[in-house]
């Protein structure tokens, strides 16, 4: 009889192939090398009768992705905006499943409360919001967008004697929701999740540095003076990392009313960095703030945060009261303010990753990141075929890769570019993104993992410049 009852055992195998997995990650693919079919065929054993003993479980788990997993969690991961884990983020990360609290309110999990208390006003503090501003932990930015969306919804509607919670939104004055051309999807799912409509949004004009034009939201806010409006800045715009001219355009759409909230997913945490907080001038005057702690706090996925600055809008959009709970004094319950129920006490991680770093570590992180990202594309943009298409602003740049014979088309230079882009992956010593800039194929870079040094830097250079002369070979 296999012994399936004690911890002991797969904690222990967990914690030797996790080690690892980390020790492995410098020198392994950051690509995948399974297939689809290898994967399925490995993970999809027919779902057995009998359960098997708890460490071959986990020995046989470990087996099973092998060559499935992509090295986001290391140094020379440039795609997307991912981040890795701090140490101490990590293993708090651990001890949060083994304690399995529910965070849903303070009565379920006291010490996990009081930790999210504590871990958002480290937060408001890092990244330069109102102190009394409420908070919610929730799963990334997208579920941040919903919940300080659904504050949103509740002030503007209350404003014209509309209770949205009771009432919802079916003969409600229709919201329309002013946002950059240019924007990230989830922007667009919380107004579809929220029952306000994609076709409630407004897509503004951006300038040549890819921030929202002052010009244009006046002209906005002067087309309709009577609809309840959102307007969503960003910090940090997904493939140029601009910022919006929050001192000019937050105060513009609060003459109006509107409530205006910043999409800040990582550049947010521009303003944990004396070098970087400029870029972030006026954005604390806005109503509410998503960002990221999985994205460039590298605190391991799911780690996202919602800010609202009139925390009472922010709870009544959101509480509820059961006879079966229980609330205790001044206690802050998560419920009241996120929108899940039974919930990871994610905040752990969070609190573990801050106070590792320390001020300092965080806007180090940052610099640092910034750092790597410019050096990433001054040197690939001199390679020959390749050019720099964006400097980056933070951590955020774009580059492509030029057709060199004579004739070349456009097009011939953005099959180029994605030519390159597979073949880096290929080769699997680094891994980029590709995204259309501009009616242009680019390849992404995005530095955003405490990990990454010098060496990467060098490392991604190197490969990119073996993956041009292959392509270019034809080979
Ligand atoms: C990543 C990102 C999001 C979405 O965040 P998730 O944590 O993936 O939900 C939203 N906006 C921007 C600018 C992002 O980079």
């Amino acid at each position: 009889m296999p012994d399936t009852q004690s911890p002991r055992e797969p904690l222990a195998r967990a914690m030797t192939h996790a080690l690892a997995y980390l020790d492995k990650l410098d020198t392994a693919s950051v690509s995948a090398t399974a297939t689809l079919d290898q994967l399925r065929s490995r993970l999809g054993r027919p779902l057995a009768e009998d359960g098997v003993d708890a460490s071959r479980v986990i020995d046989d788990l470990v087996a099973d992705v092998d060559g499935g997993l992509i090295g986001s969690a290391g140094g020379r991961f440039f795609a997307w905006v991912i981040g890795g884990s701090v140490p101490a983020a990590l293993a708090a990360d651990w001890l949060t499943s083994t304690w399995d609290q529910n965070a849903g309110i303070y009565a379920c999990s006291p010490a996990a409360g009081v930790i999210e208390e504590v871990c958002g006003a480290y937060l408001k503090s890092l990244l330069g919001l109102p102190p009394n501003a409420s908070f919610a932990f929730v799963t990334g930015t997208q579920m941040a967008h919903v919940t300080a969306l659904t504050a949103a919804r509740h002030a503007l509607l209350e404003r014209r004697g509309w209770d949205v919670e009771q009432r919802g939104l079916a003969r409600a004055p229709a919201i329309r929701v002013l946002c950059g051309a240019e924007r990230h999807g989830t922007v667009d799912r919380a107004v579809r999740l929220l029952g306000i409509g994609s076709d409630s949004l407004v897509p503004l004009a951006l300038d040549d540095a890819n921030r929202m034009r002052v010009d244009a939201l006046r002209a906005a806010l002067d087309a309709d003076r009577e609809s309840p409006t959102i307007l969503v800045l960003q910090a940090g715009e997904l493939n140029t990392g601009a910022f919006d001219p929050f001192a000019e355009l937050i105060p513009l759409a609060h003459e109006r009313g509107t409530w205006v909230h910043v999409d800040g997913a990582f550049g947010l945490w521009a303003a944990a960095s004396p070098g970087y907080k400029h870029l972030m001038d006026g954005a604390a005057g806005a109503d509410s703030w998503s960002t990221d702690g999985h994205k460039w706090l590298n605190v391991p996925y799911d780690s996202g945060y919602a800010f609202v600055a009139d925390a009472r809008a922010h709870f009544a959009s959101m509480t509820h009261r059961s006879s079966y709970m229980m609330h205790e004094g001044d206690a802050r319950d998560q419920v009241d303010y996120n929108p899940e129920w039974s919930r990871r006490a994610r905040g752990i991680a969070s609190y573990a990753a801050i106070r590792q770093l320390g001020r300092r570590g965080v806007a180090d992180l940052v610099d640092r990141c910034c750092f790597h990202a410019r050096a990433l594309v001054k040197c690939i943009g001199i390679l020959r075929g390749a050019e720099a298409v964006w400097e980056p602003v933070i951590n955020q740049g774009l580059v492509r890769f030029r057709d060199e014979r004579p004739g070349a088309s456009d097009a011939d230079h953005d099959r180029r570019t994605d030519r390159v882009i597979e073949q880096i992956l290929t080769d699997g010593e680094a891994f980029f993104g590709g995204v259309t800039f501009r009616g242009r194929r680019c390849m992404r870079i995005s530095v955003s993992n405490w990990q990454t040094t010098h060496a990467d830097v060098e490392h991604a250079v190197a490969a990119i410049e073996r993956a041009l002369a292959t392509v270019s070979a034809g080979r």
